[in-house]
């Protein structure tokens, strides 16, 4: 086979890219807090810093993000659930529940944690070492394309 490949026959990354790990953190535990910390406060984000968060304390809890994000299961580390995990800040004052939410490279929807493991299906294309983790909708939808950035 040769020729240039029909737009209708792949699918592109780039223009379809949704995060594929998005995080909610609740604030557990308060005290003393140059920040300005308190319990019940709550942070959305996803490949962005969470504004207005203690510098010092996201610095320290980046480890279990950077973790979380590629899948790391903190049962490992004593949680209950793969993706949760408690962070106690630097001056041992706020703790921080993290809770990692996957979702669909593709359409954003979230991919349900089932025996401990992340229900998903991959596209893949070897020949550009190209991958993304996406749910069975979009499987079935973009099975028979060519992933390309
Ligand atoms: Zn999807």
């Amino acid at each position: 086979m040769s020729g240039a490949k029909r737009d209708e026959d792949t699918i592109s990354i780039g223009e379809h890219w949704n995060e594929p790990v998005r995080f909610t953190i609740e604030i557990v535990k308060d005290g003393n807090c140059r920040a300005g910390h308190n319990a019940g406060q709550e942070f959305a984000f996803e490949w962005n810093t969470p504004k207005g968060m203690c510098s010092e304390a996201f610095v320290g809890m980046y480890p279990v993000l950077h973790s979380l994000r590629v899948l790391g299961d903190m049962r490992e580390l004593g949680s209950e659930k793969r993706n949760e995990r408690t962070y106690t800040c630097p001056s041992r004052v706020i703790q921080f529940r993290i809770v990692a939410h996957y979702t669909c490279n593709i359409c954003g929807c979230e991919l349900d944690i089932v025996d401990g493991g992340i229900r998903s299906k991959r596209l893949e294309n070897p020949d550009e070492n190209l991958w993304i983790r996406v749910c069975d909708n979009c499987f079935d939808r973009y099975r028979d394309k060519i992933l390309t950035w």
